[in-house]
């Protein structure tokens, strides 16, 4: 099933700290949409959404963040920063009254691209557990 297929995708995708494909998408090499970006933070829109808004947001320098496994005490403040864009563009695309926001961590969390990112999921009724 889909579940089972992914999760293959994400073990053969275990974190080894090579570049991935959100360097690209922060370097424009591959087109992305942008809905909000500063200094330290990127998000764009996920190219295959699980709801009608799906915003990956990323920090632009990695840092030896490949998931939120790897966190130290020097990423605290950017990981502060990335739930306060996750805020900014719940309001930014109207979803400020209901939104979710997830980090896979890991083969088994799913995580498929090892650069740290929190997805922010909205626009519908989102329904709990996860799954
Ligand atoms: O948490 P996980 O690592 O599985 O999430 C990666 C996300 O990045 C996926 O939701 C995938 O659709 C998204 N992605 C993207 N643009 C790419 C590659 C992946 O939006 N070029």
């Amino acid at each position: 099933n889909n579940e089972e297929a992914a999760a293959k995708v994400a073990a053969a995708n275990a974190d080894s700290g090579a570049p991935t494909i959100f360097d690209k998408i922060i370097a424009k090499e591959i087109p992305s949409t942008i809905v909000y970006e500063d200094d330290k933070v990127l998000a764009f829109r996920d190219i295959n959404p699980q709801a009608p808004v799906h915003v990956v947001i990323i920090p632009k320098n990695r840092d030896g963040l490949t998931e939120l496994g790897k966190a130290e005490s020097r990423h605290v403040e950017i990981l502060g920063q990335l739930l306060y864009a996750a805020k900014k563009v719940a309001e930014k695309e109207g979803i400020l009254h209901g939104f979710r926001v997830v980090i896979n961590n890991g083969p088994e969390g799913c995580q498929s691209v090892y650069h740290l990112h929190l997805h922010l999921l909205g626009g519908r009724q989102m329904k709990w557990p996860p799954g």
